[in-house]
């Protein structure tokens, strides 16, 4: 079956608080194992930016599901693309914020302090997601060796 990536950006709605986004990592991270989906998500308080990887029709199913979701809005699709392989096959979803990236890493593909997906195209949205996943499996690989030595 064909494999697709899709990659869209949102706004926090007013009413979601930061609790919320711990909710919609559990759900996210059971549904996807199901689903066979992949990806990564980014937030800040300017949106969200994601990637959804995965067999055309799980993706869809669940993409419409997302666009509904009443946490977020102005949910606007920056790419879908039929793909050869996966970047986060590792990574049911992986969940990064912005105010943890380092400064030299957001500074490489945004001019501005704060990270917001709406300045990003679709080349710019892949390259980052998978530079800051990169660089959380590098910080947690450096923890892990740390508690190991202990
Ligand atoms: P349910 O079992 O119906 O819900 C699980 C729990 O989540 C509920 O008890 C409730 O506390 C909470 N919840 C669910 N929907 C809502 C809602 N609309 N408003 C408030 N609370 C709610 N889902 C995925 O499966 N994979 C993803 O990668 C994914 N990414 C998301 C990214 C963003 C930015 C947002 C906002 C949502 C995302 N979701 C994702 C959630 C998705 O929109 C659906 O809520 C979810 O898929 C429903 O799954 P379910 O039927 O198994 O959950």
């Amino acid at each position: 079956m064909k494999i697709v990536r899709l990659t869209y950006a949102s706004r926090l709605s007013r009413d979601t608080g930061p609790d919320a986004l711990g909710k919609i990592m559990t759900v996210s991270r059971r549904n996807n194992k199901k689903l066979g989906v992949t990806g990564a998500l980014c937030y800040s308080p300017r949106g969200f930016l994601q990637i959804l990887e995965g067999p055309a029709d799980m993706v869809n199913q669940l993409y419409a599901r997302i666009i509904k979701d009443k946490r977020h809005s102005f949910v606007t699709l920056l790419d879908y693309s039929p793909i050869p392989y996966r970047d986060f096959e590792n990574w049911s979803m992986a969940y990064i914020r912005a105010d943890e990236i380092g400064r030299a890493l957001l500074q490489k593909f945004s001019t501005r302090k704060l990270f917001d997906p709406y300045e990003m195209g679709p080349v710019q949205a892949r390259g980052f997601l998978i530079a800051v996943t990169n660089e959380r499996a590098d910080f947690l690989a450096k923890q892990e060796a740390a508690l190991r030595k202990r």
